[in-house]
């Protein structure tokens, strides 16, 4: 897609680990950047002392790298519009508070929690909404000094215009509209001097030269108060788009009630960065492809058009899929770092050099999901005992003793998997089913799994036969076992 050049940004509060919600939010910034050539600018909004830490902003920047989520402006990138840490700014905002002040589109407002509450609850017994009353909005420049020199400390409101309708395209939405008579003067600084976040977040859009802001349809209410404070200070706003939120099966937002986890958690469960980023690309954004895509095809595939308006569901199941897909696209050698640093992959009894597990993983991708499911198929391709599960059992005891003394038999001198199927079904007089799950089950332990071609070459002549004696003398004769019990 062609078009003038676009700046979008994610600007998270770094108050604690990444989830999907906000990483969805991040994604379609970054896509709609990737897709128009544009720049991904990533700003942490930390002005917020008391909540923001600096491990959650480390873990942040590690996991968007991880996800391959990469800005072109933000933190350690640099850029021409820095600092991008909030808390590096609070100068460039007390500029803007002055300028505010100055122009009489602020005031400072005395009112105490208990008066601005009484003032709420009388409200509302009238049947009026909740908004400032304006008490604090004409003191005179006297009265205001006398409180200050009193030692009390005020918020500062901002003036809202009387009578004008702030109008906007949302980029999700279609044409918003709001009367400012709805919207109380607002408090932009608290009494402890820090900046409300909607204050510091618009100023910072319009300094950094952001042009597309995507964010989540809680923020839609802080438009239009972002809106009057821009045009106020006579700066440039974004155009802004609001994504429905991500909610559980319940209808309830997306919380770890909903087995919502973090993008740390996930990826330490084993989740792969493309199984993530294809997944959100189509939650609460329908793709013309179901075919999976790195970051420069989900971004040819991303429309603003494409944007639902129903609250989003998050469906495990459908994670899954994707994860499915990127593992079967994965480069072998990502899967084998990948399932190197699972736990499953530490718990398994010996470790295999890299070659090995290469060559594993090229035989059981398509039966991986999981590095769990790897880990099984290890055990069962490469531990030297196997273990079939019950179905597998009961088919290996119907098959009998004399069906694998045949296949033993056959073993010798057999090419390839076919060819020693087929003598064992001349010999056995069996085909089908009764021909394959048997020999699927003593040489893997279960009755569904990789090509056993595959299976054929990776274990090799000795482990076969090992293993087809494994099912004549042990685990496969239950027909022996029921005769001796007789
Ligand atoms: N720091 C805000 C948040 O994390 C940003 C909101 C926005 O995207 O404008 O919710």
């Amino acid at each position: 897609m062609s078009g003038p050049s676009i700046k979008t940004r994610f600007a998270p509060s770094p108050s604690g680990e990444i989830h999907l919600g906000n990483l969805r939010t991040a994604l379609f910034n970054a896509l709609l950047a990737v897709g128009r050539q544009g720049v991904f600018l990533l700003r942490i909004e930390d002005t917020d002392v008391e909540r923001s830490r600096k491990e959650h902003v480390e873990a942040l920047l590690r996991d968007l790298r991880w996800l391959g989520l990469h800005w072109q402006e933000g933190p350690e990138t640099g850029g021409p519009h820095g600092p991008y840490y909030q808390a590096q700014r609070l100068d460039i905002y007390r500029g803007y508070y002055d300028q505010l002040a100055a122009n009489g589109a602020s005031y400072p407002c005395f009112c105490s929690g208990d008066q601005l509450a009484m003032a709420r609850r009388a409200q509302r017994i009238a049947g009026q909404p909740p908004r400032y009353a304006g008490t604090c909005a004409n003191l005179s420049a006297d009265e205001v000094q006398r409180r200050l020199d009193a030692g009390m400390k005020p918020t500062v409101r901002f003036r809202v215009p009387v009578g004008e309708a702030i109008e906007f395209d949302d980029l999700a939405r279609g044409r918003q509209c709001f009367q400012s008579d709805e919207i109380g003067d607002f408090i932009i600084r608290r009494s402890d001097g820090s900046a409300a976040f909607f204050f510091t977040n618009a100023i910072d859009d319009a300094l950094m030269g952001v042009t597309h802001v995507l964010r989540g349809e809680d923020h839609l209410t802080n438009t239009p108060r972002q809106l009057l404070i821009l045009k106020a200070l006579g700066l440039q706003a974004p155009a802004y788009g609001h994504v429905s939120l991500l909610v559980g099966d319940d209808g309830a937002p997306l919380s770890k009630r909903h087995g919502s986890r973090s993008v740390r958690e996930l990826r330490e469960q084993g989740y792969l960065p493309a199984a993530l980023l294809n997944y959100l690309a189509r939650l609460g954004h329908s793709c013309d492809t179901d075919a999976l895509g790195d970051l420069d095809q989900l971004a040819a595939a991303f429309s603003l058009e494409r944007l639902g308006r129903a609250p989003a569901r998050y469906d495990e199941q459908q994670l899954r899929h994707w994860q499915k897909e990127a593992v079967a696209a994965a480069r072998l050698e990502e899967l084998v770092e990948w399932f190197k640093l699972s736990p499953e992959y530490r718990h398994l009894p010996a470790p295999l050099d890299d070659a090995a597990l290469e060559e594993l993983l090229a035989v059981l991708r398509d039966n991986v999901v999981m590095p769990a499911d790897a880990a099984a198929w290890v055990r069962r391709l490469a531990g030297d005992e196997l273990e079939p599960d019950a179905e597998g059992q009961q088919i290996l005891d119907a098959a009998g003793s004399v069906f694998f003394q045949q296949a033993l038999t056959a073993l010798e001198g057999a090419g390839d998997f076919r060819s020693f199927a087929n003598a064992v079904g001349k010999a056995a007089g069996v085909k089908g089913r009764a021909l394959f799950m048997p020999l699927r089950v003593a040489l893997t332990g279960v009755t569904h799994g990789p090509e056993m071609q595959r299976v054929w070459e990776w274990l090799g002549p000795a482990r076969c036969r090992s293993r087809l004696q494994d099912a004549l003398t042990g685990r496969g004769s239950g027909a022996n076992r029921d005769a001796e019990s007789l």
